[in-house]
């Protein structure tokens, strides 16, 4: 199939609609990564979001809504605390896991009896929601294992001839996937994947915000996790990655060490005077960091890098979900000095 690229106008938002209304699947920019849109009710495009990125079927899909209102239409209950964070954080990068009904498929929850909603905050996305009306699936745009796209370039580059259209919403303004967390009681949720939403940011609607111990620790073979997405391979570029936890001198030890053909390292900002091997910076704080890291494990990709050494980030803030990618990127391969 030809992959049609749309833009933001509200001639091009209204064929999106059209076409998830009529089961396709389009890419959608969001203020996290882009999205792999379709309707969340619909069984047989949510079939073919799956088999476009190559995605195992038991890796649940989260479902986007225009207002955190129209939650009710698709779960079977709601904790006070879910309001409370809607108030605070939607629309925005963050996801709430709630027991589904009957209008949410198997297939879209991967098997699970929960759903993952989130209300964006792109202008683009939110419009498209409203005009197609329907409950709108949509996991990173990405084939399944790669690093996700932060353009519609990107979403091209993987998509192509698999889905309908994409629409160009320019880049994504955080570049990380939103956070994921669930309901432990009352009063404490736990994060399931880190994000923009941070934990401090939580802690001031909730009294306790638990990180699952997956986000930063391989999870054996197996093993029963709580967040489907943790046990998979992620955001990994063809290249190898190899995480360092050091300062600049020893980092660049390390390099110098294991320098070679197709060898790069991927370091901050402010450290390239000092760095004498190819390289390639991602940003100089958190943010900048989360908006930066998946573009630039694709550039390295594209210039035949086969090795990456990478300055870990600072795991503080929205840093964590830094971190979080990262190490799934290098497969747990860290180097600590
Ligand atoms: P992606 O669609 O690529 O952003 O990945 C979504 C991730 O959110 C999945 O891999 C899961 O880890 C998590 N997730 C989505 N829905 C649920 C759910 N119902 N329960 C637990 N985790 C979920
Ligand atoms: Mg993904």
């Amino acid at each position: 199939m030809d992959t049609f690229l749309l833009n933001d106008s509200e001639n091009d938002l209204l064929k999106a609609a059209e076409l998830i209304k009529n089961g396709s699947v389009v890419g959608l920019p969001t203020e996290t990564v882009y999205g792999l849109g379709a309707d969340a009710a619909n069984e047989e495009a949510v079939r073919a979001i799956f088999a476009a990125k190559g995605r195992p079927a038991d890796n649940p899909l989260i479902v986007h809504l225009a207002d955190f209102s129209d939650a009710v239409k698709y779960t079977s209950a709601i904790p006070q605390l879910a309001y409370k964070l809607a108030d605070r954080f939607c629309p925005g990068p963050l996801t709430m896991v709630l027991p589904k009904n009957d209008r949410i498929p198997m297939v879209t929850s991967g098997g699970l009896d929960t759903v993952g909603i989130r209300i964006p905050s792109h202008p683009v996305m939110h419009r498209i929601i409203e005009l197609s009306g329907c409950p709108i699936a949509a996991p990173s745009a990405n084939t399944s294992g790669y690093p996700s796209p932060t353009t519609a370039g990107h979403v091209m580059r993987d998509m192509q001839g698999k889905i309908a259209a994409i629409v160009d919403g320019g880049q994504s303004d955080f570049g990380v996937e939103s956070t994921v967390i669930s309901f432990d009681s009352e009063d404490t949720v736990r994060i399931l994947r880190p994000g923009a939403v941070t934990r401090e940011m939580l802690l001031e609607v909730c009294s306790d915000v638990i990180i699952d111990p997956a986000i930063l620790h391989e999870v054996e073979e197996g093993a029963k996790v709580a967040s489907p997405g943790m046990k998979y391979k992620h955001y990994s570029p063809k290249a190898d990655i190899i995480m360092v936890e050091s300062n600049l001198d020893e980092f660049l030890n390390v390099v110098e060490k294991n320098y070679g053909e197709d060898v790069y390292a991927l370091i901050f900002d402010g450290d390239t005077c000092n760095c004498p091997y190819r390289h390639m910076t991602y940003g100089s704080d958190s943010s900048q960091q989360a908006h930066l890291l998946f573009q630039r494990l694709r550039e390295l990709d594209e210039a035949g890098a086969k090795k990456v050494y990478v300055r870990a980030p600072s795991p503080e803030g929205i840093g964590l979900a830094v971190y979080n990618r990262l190490i799934r990127a290098a497969g747990f391969e860290v180097i600590r000095i």
